[in-house]
């Protein structure tokens, strides 16, 4: 691939999480039944008259802004005219000449380099509907009519498809930090076209090939792979690499001519003559800095260096806003910041993974996880303890004092003398393994501590079982 360049470029596009939709007052709800969240105006009826919602402007602006965009002074709508039967009004309200936000940048980082990718612009615009296939019928689901999606359009300065793909991640992470989108890419919430031309090396940009239908991060990285080696080859064999719209086929692991751009939309886009166009005033521009937060790669460096944190450790603990807010919660409540990102990543993932739960939605709040980790660091409590603390802090909505003193799970390990009773009765049941420890296979010792740790349902101190065998064997 070294005789070539290869230029990438985006098209994002992501769902705002508005309560309505961008010109009228329905709700959006996923997977609502079809048809049940329409009106005149997004069933696009003659005469209706479309309102801009404010919510959705302000999400465009602050995307915008996260990526350094120029914002505009005054944004306004235009008519994006073509024919498809999900979309009644045979237009679509988006814009063209004055987009909410130009010129910006992203940072993010790819293959240990950071890299900093040019933004064409940010423009907010309508969703159309959804066609559904049924066998010979074709039925058409209005509900996603009109919602507010924002188009994020980037400068073909990406060079793989990993880039891209760790493009979509970042950003991803930086409009979820913002709330402005669930960035459920299954849902639809979050979807991308991909363009690449290659070329010779040094001799700039070649034929644009737009690529759609990817609707994961990893069909993006393959799909551009692909691309990649077929116009490769293509220029290799001197054969003509032809301007057009390709679909991604991800059972086949291949892309196929859609359309060449002789057949392409001509969208004759107007200025929309029903809404005005909008100029943000001192208090609007307030609040949408009012709304902005710490961006996720600021984040990470500033968690990274003030908690003493490895780089593998901050980039998990800023990976989702929710977390790191919950771990910066529990640090100001005192818990050790080191040893709350290793059970936070460790012990904490895994309970939650078993129950298919996320952090925030949990019962484990900050304060708690919290005391948890003080009872482990001043000694009360051992690591088994904690284990089974989680789930049971998980399960119930106690704080884990409270459930230490109702189940009494101290209790057993203070008890000494239980413990080697127990250990004792272990070692009798298992000569064979007395027999492997006596002639040097230590192995066994572990074996016999996992007895142990399963008669007392887990609640003995391992160190003070390791004890207790030493002792009585008299190793
Ligand atoms: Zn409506």
């Amino acid at each position: 691939m070294a005789l070539y360049d290869t230029f990438v470029g985006l098209e994002v596009h992501i769902h705002l999480l508005t309560k309505t939709k961008a010109f009228c007052g329905c709700a959006f709800e996923y997977g609502a039944p079809p048809n049940t969240h329409v009106c005149p105006v997004c069933l696009g009826y003659p005469g209706v008259l479309p309102a801009v919602n404010r919510e959705a402007l302000k999400f465009a602006y602050m995307v915008a802004s996260a990526l350094h965009c120029r914002l505009s002074e005054q944004t306004f709508f235009e008519r994006k005219n073509y024919f498809y039967p999900d979309m009644a009004k045979n237009y679509q309200i988006s814009q063209f000449q004055e987009p909410v936000g130009t010129d910006g940048w992203f940072s993010f980082s790819s293959g240990g380099e950071l890299k900093r990718i040019r933004i064409h612009d940010v423009h907010l615009e309508e969703d159309a509907g959804k066609m559904i296939h049924e066998g010979s019928r074709s039925l058409i689901d209005y509900n996603r009519a009109g919602t507010s999606l924002l188009e994020i359009v980037t400068e073909p300065d990406m060079h793989s498809g990993e880039e891209a793909e760790d493009f979509l991640h970042a950003f991803r992470q930086m409009v979820m930090y913002l709330g402005v989108c669930d960035g459920n890419m299954e849902e639809g919430s979050l979807r991308c076209d991909a363009n690449i031309s290659i070329n010779r090396k040094g001799k700039g940009l070649g034929t644009k090939v737009e690529m759609k239908n990817l609707n994961s991060s990893k069909n993006v990285r393959k799909a551009l792979r692909y691309e990649q080696k077929r116009q490769a080859r293509a220029l290799k064999s001197k054969s003509e690499i032809i301007q057009e719209t390709r679909l991604w086929d991800a059972d086949a692991g291949k892309t196929t001519s859609m359309r060449t751009k002789e057949a392409a939309h001509d969208y004759r886009y107007f200025p929309e003559p029903d809404i005005p166009p909008f100029r943000p005033d001192a208090g609007f521009l307030q609040e949408v800095s009012r709304c902005m937060c710490e961006l996720p790669l600021d984040r990470k460096e500033r968690v990274g260096k003030q908690y003493a944190l490895t780089e593998e450790m901050a980039l998990f603990i800023t990976d989702e806003k929710d977390r790191a807010d919950f771990f910066e919660e529990a640090a100001a409540a005192g818990a050790d910041a080191a040893e709350s990102a290793k059970w936070l990543k460790g012990e904490v993932a895994k309970a939650l993974g078993r129950r298919g739960e996320s952090l925030s939605a949990s019962t484990l709040t900050p304060e708690r996880f919290s005391s948890l980790m003080k009872l482990l660091s001043d000694g009360t409590i051992h690591a088994n303890i904690a284990r089974r603390l989680i789930e049971l802090m998980l399960e119930g909505d106690e704080d884990p004092q409270q459930i230490i003193d109702e189940q009494g799970l101290l209790a057993s390990e203070q008890d000494g003398g239980d413990l080697k009773t127990a250990v004792g009765q272990v070692i009798a049941q298992q000569p064979a393994a007395v027999d492997d420890i006596r002639s040097g296979n230590l192995k066994a010792v572990g074996f016999l501590m996992g007895l142990v740790m399963k008669e007392t349902g887990g609640r003995a101190d391992p160190s003070a079982v390791r004890a207790a065998i030493d002792e009585i064997l008299g190793l």
